[in-house]
């Protein structure tokens, strides 16, 4: 049998060698674009999809920008990011909190459109609706990626690599060493769809929650006080909540998603509400199978969750769902293995480095791995999330970011080298904004020092970071 096709060296057109190519837009992405090309680096973006902020686009809080202390832990470009939009008026500025140190929410439109004029401002080029499929490798050193999009296949040369695709796509396929989720068994916290609901009256599912207590926690302030629901009304709230309506709609055979309550968020926006409530357990989102039915599935339970609202919860009896995230919310795949392996003592301890570059305070935020299992040698907490507070925000290495084994390339966002429970703290949109702004602009000093970026020096990187309004210590 003869096959032909394009398949050859020829079928690959080659692109312009950059300083910087950073794969993957979203949450770190996004803000290690800005810090490199602010550091002077010509950079080109790529992402599979045609709008940037990935998770951090859905209309999720930032939980942690603060810890629970009180103290601080995101500065720079992040911070940049929420001082603009709050001048929009399409962000409240940080709710203390004890348990998840600070809640900041955003309108996730705005958010989008700011990151995109922030990234134009610097500079960058664009290269969209391209997914990073493939590495060659020189040595050790990673300069070069095959990219697929509508033209075909395209060879994509940089000096540096900033490797956001959360999952630590560019990173492995150059053959870098990595742990997926969980050791020693590679369970992975599971999968959902954010969705967000419009048209709820807000303030009589708060006089539901009034008139049962039960049905919600109510938060604490830094000093230990306790928020009314009134307060939350006013400003923002994050909780997993109504876990009788939950029982009820079970018994009556209406609802099967194996969550017994529903996250709801409220924010800047009047009568909209984000929710976190479908679940699929035991997902690889490394592999598109598994993938491709986590999508099918957490599309079917978000419009169950919907009709429960609707029908059973005050307030959303006039909702209609108005936007559901691009894709299926992945918590955990890769963990990238650096000279250096965060772990939970380090996180919970609020532990320093010499070599900081980032500053972390979210919550751990574990997910059951499978329904009502063990998570951190207990029970999980009620709605099947462990949450662990940040007394004091932790240093991350600079070591966390460079893969241990290949030269050319910086991991940013959920996938640097962290352990499976320390992960389930650096995962936080915070903590990725942090971690991007650091890889961007190691990227930019080793493209432009013609140095790999472990051979960039730490101090230098620390003094342009601190100038760049990063907060390290
Ligand atoms: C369901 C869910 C709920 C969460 N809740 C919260 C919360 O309430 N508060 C909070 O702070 N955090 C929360 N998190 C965590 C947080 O949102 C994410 O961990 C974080 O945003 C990840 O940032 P990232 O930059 O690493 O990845 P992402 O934001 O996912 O960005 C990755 C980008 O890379 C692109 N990409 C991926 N692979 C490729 C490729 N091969 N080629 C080209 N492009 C590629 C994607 O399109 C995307 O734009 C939640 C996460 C999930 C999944």
């Amino acid at each position: 049998m003869t096959f032909s096709g394009r398949l050859g060296p020829d079928a690959i057109r080659t692109r312009a060698e950059t300083d910087v190519v950073v794969c993957g837009g979203g949450t770190a992405g996004a803000i290690a674009a800005i810090a490199a090309a602010r550091t002077g680096a010509r950079v080109l973006l790529l992402d599979q999809y045609g709008r940037l902020g990935g998770m951090a686009s859905t209309g999720m809080s930032f939980l942690g920008v603060s810890d629970a202390g009180g103290r601080r832990a995101l500065g720079g470009i992040g911070a940049e990011l929420f001082e603009r939009l709050e001048r929009l008026g399409a962000a409240l500025a940080d709710r203390p909190d004890r348990q998840v140190g600070s809640v900041t929410v955003a309108d996730p439109m705005v958010l989008q459109q700011t990151l995109l004029a922030m990234l134009i401002d610097a500079g960058t080029q664009f290269l969209l609706h391209t997914f990073c499929a493939e590495v060659m490798l020189e040595d050790r050193g990673l300069h070069r990626l095959v990219v697929a999009n509508k033209a075909g296949l395209e060879l994509v040369r940089a000096r540096t690599i900033v490797d956001a695709t959360g999952d630590g796509d560019i990173a492995a396929r150059a053959g870098a060493r990595f742990v997926l989720g969980r050791t020693p068994d590679a369970a992975m916290q599971p999968v959902t769809r954010i969705f967000r609901v419009a048209g709820v009256d807000v303030g009589a599912m708060f006089a539901y929650l009034r008139a049962h207590p039960d049905q919600m926690d109510l938060p604490e302030r830094w000093d230990g006080s306790s928020y009314t629901s009134d307060d939350l009304a006013a400003a923002s709230v994050v909780m997993d909540a109504f876990p009788a309506l939950v029982a009820e709609a079970r018994q009556a055979g209406e609802f099967d998603v194996p969550r017994d309550r529903i996250g709801v968020e409220t924010g800047p926006l009047p009568g909209v509400v984000t929710i976190n409530a479908t679940r699929v357990h035991g997902i690889d989102g490394t592999d598109p199978d598994a993938l491709s039915g986590a999508e099918i599935e957490t599309q079917r339970q978000m419009f169950q969750v919907f009709q429960f609202l609707r029908r059973r919860v005050p307030g959303f009896q006039h909702a209609w769902l108005v936007d559901a995230a691009y894709q299926v919310g992945v918590r955990e795949t890769r963990h990238i293995l650096g000279e250096y392996v965060l772990t939970l003592g380090d996180v919970l301890g609020g532990k320093d480095f010499p070599d900081a570059v980032a500053r972390g305070a979210y919550p751990v935020d574990l997910h059951d791995i499978r329904p009502g299992a063990d998570v951190l040698g207990s029970r999980v907490d009620g709605g099947g999330v462990t949450l662990r507070k940040i007394v004091r925000a932790y240093g991350i290495p600079v070591r966390c970011l460079i893969p241990a084994t290949i030269d050319g390339v910086v991991v940013a966002g959920r996938a640097i080298s962290a352990s499976h429970e320390a992960a389930g703290s650096v995962r936080g949109q915070a903590v990725c904004m942090a971690t991007g702004h650091a890889a961007g602009t190691l990227a930019a000093l080793s493209a432009s020092g013609g140095v790999a970026p472990r051979g960039v020096a730490v101090g230098r990187l620390q003094t342009v970071l601190r100038d760049q309004g990063a907060i390290l210590a």
